[in-house]
Parts: C-alpha cells; structure tokens; sequence
C-alpha cells in the first residue's frame, strides 16, 4: 500500500463513521479498527498502530461524552493528532548554523540513495547561500567517487576524495580538515554502505564518526524497505549516535509505513522527503503532512 492509498483508507474509515446515523462504541471500533488495517497493510509498526488505538480510546470516551457533543469531530481530531503524535520526529538532535563549520556525517546501506542525497543536501544548503563541500569517504564501492564527483561538479560544490588511497578514515580526516581550513560551513562526508548490516560497516562508521567528530549523523533509509527499516535505523544507531533520518524513493512505489516506523523510532529525529530531482528536497513537517495524507 503506497502512501496516497494509506491516507485514502483512513480517510475512508472516517467518513464511514462519519456517516453512521449513530456514534456508538461498535461504530468507533469498525473505525478503529479499519484504520488499524490500512497502518498494518502499510508496514507501521505493530506496537505503534496498537498505543494508537489505545490513545484514541482513551480521548474518546463516548459514555462520558454529554449529548450535544459533536462525536464525529471529536473522533476525526483524536485520528488527526494521534497521527502526527505518531509521525512527529521531534526536533533535530542538531541544527548547523551558516558561517560556522560543522560537519554533517552520512550512514545507511548500499543503495539507500547515500552519495544522491549528500549532494541534494549540500546543494539544498547552497541556494539557501550556504559554502558547503562534500567528502567521499566511501572506497568500498567502485565508482562512489566518480559518482560523488559528478554531482559535485554539476551543482558546482567543492569536493575530496582519492582513487588510489584505501582507508576511509584518513580520506575523511583529510577531507573534513582541508575544507574547514577553507571556511566552508557545511562539511558532508558520504560514506560507504553494504548490502547488508555487517560488523566491518559499524566498525567503519565508528572509526570514521570518532575521526571526524561529526555534529550531526544522518541515517539515510529507501523508504521501500518496509518494516525493516525500524530495525535497520536501531542497528545504525547502536553504533554511531544518529541525530537524523532522511528517507529516500518516496516516489517510488513504496510502502511508506516502514519509513513512517522509522521515523518515531527516537523522538529526536528529523526528517527530509527527497525525490529524484535536486530541487525537490523538502524538510518533513508533520502537521501539513498528516493533513494532506488524509486529503
Ligand atoms: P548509495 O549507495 O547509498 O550511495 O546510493 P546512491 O545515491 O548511489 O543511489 C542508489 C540509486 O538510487 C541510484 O540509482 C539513485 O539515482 C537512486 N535514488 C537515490 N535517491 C532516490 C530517490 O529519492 N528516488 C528515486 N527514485 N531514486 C533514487
């Protein structure tokens, strides 16, 4: 189910119960419960769909509720702020500031979108009249440097990398280094993936994180991985302290929940919705989101 289908369920389900001649407890449960399906179908968390249940059972208690009250309304506001309760990541666990270095560390698995998403981010940074550089710490995968070379070079941001030289430690040591030396205020380094969690990747990103000192670590997740993600976001997450989420190929025809899972998994998060194309990078925001979910 993708996530113009899911918001379509729900809006669906309200509108049912919005419709009942009468609001009753059976009714609200059909609502809850069709609801429940279309975030299950859609790959949320199991635990997350149930405290949402529970929570909107306990806003709405219907004996309680005096004649007069308008029912409907009251059940669609509980379903629209348990929704952004549930989707709301929090404030970022860091904010860069323009003019002041800081140092922006990407992780996630081969083929998340890494090296597309480094480059959006610097170039998202740059119109806003930020001096951004991006650092290929990847020598794992043939070809990241060219490609992290290539999208530098089409949106004209400075950047450093090495063909020959095999440790990514030292090249993002380099890296972070020479373009602080140049005053630029937004130092992303691109590292390397797998296709799957592996002990040496967490090593590296370790070695890497403790070499550069990041201020922020954003975890990079293809949103069509499903429920995976949840677990994914936590294995990074053991190893490097993540401050942020950034969820790639919501184009595509993703699931979506996964994402949506993923993004609750700890309340300091943020999160960016990016698309194929450079200028279509956009901060996540939970209550306009919610709002056009349920359309
Ligand atoms: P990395 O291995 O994590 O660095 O991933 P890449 O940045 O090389 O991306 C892997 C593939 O996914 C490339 O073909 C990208 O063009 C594609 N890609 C990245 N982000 C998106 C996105 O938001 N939407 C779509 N449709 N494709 C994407």
């Amino acid at each position: 189910m993708v996530l113009a289908q899911l918001g379509g369920s729900i809006s669906k389900a309200l509108q049912r119960m919005s419709n009942a001649t009468i609001i009753d407890e059976k009714v609200l449960n059909e609502c809850l419960n069709e609801i429940t399906r279309a975030l299950l179908q859609a790959d949320v968390q199991f635990r997350m769909v149930a405290d949402m249940q529970k929570n909107i059972k306990k806003v709405v208690n219907l004996d309680d509720l005096a004649a007069g009250h308008n029912k409907r309304r009251i059940i669609q506001q509980a379903v629209f702020n348990e929704l952004c309760k549930m989707l709301d990541p929090g404030k970022p666990s860091f904010t860069p500031k323009k003019g002041k270095p800081s140092v922006i560390m990407f992780v996630g698995l081969q083929g998340s979108g890494k090296t597309t998403t480094c480059t959006k981010y610097a170039y998202y940074h740059q119109k806003k009249g930020w001096k951004p550089a991006l650092v290929c710490a990847d020598t794992f995968r043939a070809g990241a440097f060219d490609q992290l070379k290539q999208n530098a070079t089409k949106a004209k941001i400075p950047f450093y990398g090495s063909y020959t030289e095999s440790d990514p430690v030292k090249i993002a040591e380099e890296g972070v280094e020479r373009f602080k030396k140049e005053n630029c205020d937004l130092i992303i380094v691109d590292t390397s993936g797998r296709h799957k969690q592996e002990v040496a990747l967490f090593e590296e990103m370790r070695q890497v994180s403790e070499a550069t000192k990041p201020d922020l670590i954003i975890f990079v997740m293809d949103s069509s991985i499903g429920q995976a993600a949840f677990d994914q976001a936590q294995a990074f997450k053991q190893s490097v302290s993540v401050g942020a989420v950034i969820v790639t190929k919501m184009d595509g025809h993703a699931k979506g929940g996964g994402a949506l899972s993923c993004c609750c998994y700890k309340k300091s998060c943020y999160i960016h919705w990016n698309w194929e194309h450079m200028d279509e990078f956009e901060v996540f925001d939970v209550k306009p989101f919610v709002s056009r979910l349920l359309g």
